[in-house]
């Protein structure tokens, strides 16, 4: 499969440059260049398939041509090492829960699922002897799921960029504390000058002629497509629950980079019979004005209860765009927005935890309010549950006005000791720690 940018200026790549290069030269979004339909017999007998093996079919369908079948197959068992269980919340509405992962967040399975490929590929290039450092910058969760995803991977080294002071002490234990091949750095700053930072040592002529340098964040396409394994899951657990309501699946996503959506965007396109899709939004509502007006305005976020949707720039749109030759009328379609406030998120999380019992997290709050509110008679709702709810303790405790429980998952983290470089806004800095860390060829270090 060849794969060509959004921007349209560079086409014919091989999967293997995609992932390694990130983004494109043109600075658009690597596309595979067509998406293959599952044949119909799969969707017939998908409940009784495990989640393996019905994601090793997806996975073969879009990485296939480029990764050996045996590799896939163990970097799809690789990943897939915790449940994605549909639960029922009430009539009509399941939430099919994305945390049971090591970081307790949807952004795990990319996470995993990248790390392996790239490890992959690069070992299979001529000039493996080279370390690759992976630069991440993070507002709290995309660290931890890289981080965690690449934990021990042999000849990769994670700096994590993040924002002194603005992650949550949880969010702060997942990337500072696992040692091995990750370094922490913590910047004097916000998180648009950690991202500034990585985007200019990818500029960096200097830089790249000294070392390897590669980004892991939802541009990747080994990042965000394998996000479309869970929504054939979603699919088969309900098949399983009854067959009318799976062939009115209604698929809500609280969004914020529109990584996770456009996964789910592809699984239709792969034959997947999702009625429609909502995008949640938190008050950061680009897309929902896209909808209503025809015309993609990015401002600067404002930051909210669900901080992993403070997004006012969302990456993946144009992807979007793109699967649907850039016609907002074919897009408002398939897809419809919503946005909600701190407190209608608020209100949500409380009202459903006393009227179902179920505890919901701020992002899967909007996602669970979207389907009340717009599903149409015969249609059933599945919204993604993206992050477990002790992530955001503080805030959900608070709203709560009761302790939540936290997962020993969680508390192993919190043990152990945090460790993280103190690096200024400065590039020249950033460059400078660059340059002088060490860069042992993989054959040095066995
Ligand atoms: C990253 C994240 C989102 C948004 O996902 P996108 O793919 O960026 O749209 C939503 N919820 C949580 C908990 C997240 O970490």
């Amino acid at each position: 499969m060849k794969y060509y940018s959004t921007n349209k200026k560079v086409s014919g790549v091989s999967l293997s440059d995609a992932v390694i290069k990130g983004l494109a030269e043109d600075k658009g979004l690597f596309m595979p260049d067509h998406i293959l339909e599952i044949p119909a017999m799969f969707y017939e007998n998908i409940d009784k398939m495990s989640f393996e093996d019905m994601a090793y079919t997806a996975a073969y369908m879009l990485f296939g041509e480029d990764v050996h079948a045996n590799m896939l197959k163990m970097i799809v068992h690789d990943t897939l090492n915790f449940d994605v269980p549909l639960v029922k919340v009430e009539e009509n509405i399941y939430s099919l829960e994305l945390f049971h992962g090591p970081t307790l967040a949807f952004k795990d399975v990319g996470g995993r699922f990248m790390s392996r490929m790239l490890s992959y590929f690069i070992q299979r290039q001529h000039d493996n002897d080279k370390l690759v450092n992976v630069l991440v910058a993070t507002s709290g969760d995309t660290g931890s799921a890289v981080a965690n995803g690449f934990l021990g991977v042999e000849g990769i080294h994670v700096y994590v960029l993040y924002p002194k002071g603005l992650v949550s002490p949880i969010q702060e234990c997942q990337f500072t504390t696992l040692g091995q091949n990750i370094t922490a750095l913590e910047v004097d700053g916000t998180f648009d000058d950690c991202q500034a930072l990585v985007k200019a040592a990818f500029m960096d002529d200097e830089l790249n002629a000294k070392m390897k340098l590669t980004s892991a964040n939802s541009i990747n396409v080994a990042r965000f497509l394998p996000q479309a394994f869970y929504y054939f899951y979603a699919y088969a657990q309900l098949k399983a629950i009854s067959e009318a309501a799976a062939n009115n699946m209604v698929v809500c996503v609280p969004s914020g980079n529109f990584g996770n959506i456009t996964a789910g965007l592809f699984a239709k396109r792969m034959g997947l019979p999702i009625k429609r899709f909502i995008a949640a939004n938190n008050r950061n509502d680009i897309f929902l004005e896209y909808l209503k007006t025809g015309e993609y305005k990015p401002r600067p976020s404002v930051s909210t209860i669900a901080n992993a949707m403070d997004v006012g720039d969302p990456s993946n749109f144009a992807r979007v765009l793109d699967l649907y030759g850039g016609s907002h009328q074919a897009i408002s379609k398939e897809i419809s927005g919503v946005s909600y406030t701190d407190e209608r998120i608020a209100e949500t999380l409380k009202t459903c935890k006393k009227e179902t019992g179920y505890l919901l997290d701020p992002h899967g709050a909007c996602g669970y309010r979207a389907l009340k509110e717009m599903l149409q008679p015969g249609e059933v709702g599945v919204f993604l549950e993206t992050a477990h709810p002790a992530k955001f303790l503080e805030t959900v405790e608070g709203i709560l006005g009761e302790k939540v429980e936290i997962p020993e998952k969680l508390q192993e983290f919190m043990k152990g000791e945090k460790k993280s470089e103190a690096m200024t806004k400065q590039f020249d800095d950033f460059k400078a720690y660059l340059l002088t860390s060490p860069q042992p060829s993989t054959k040095e270090r066995e």
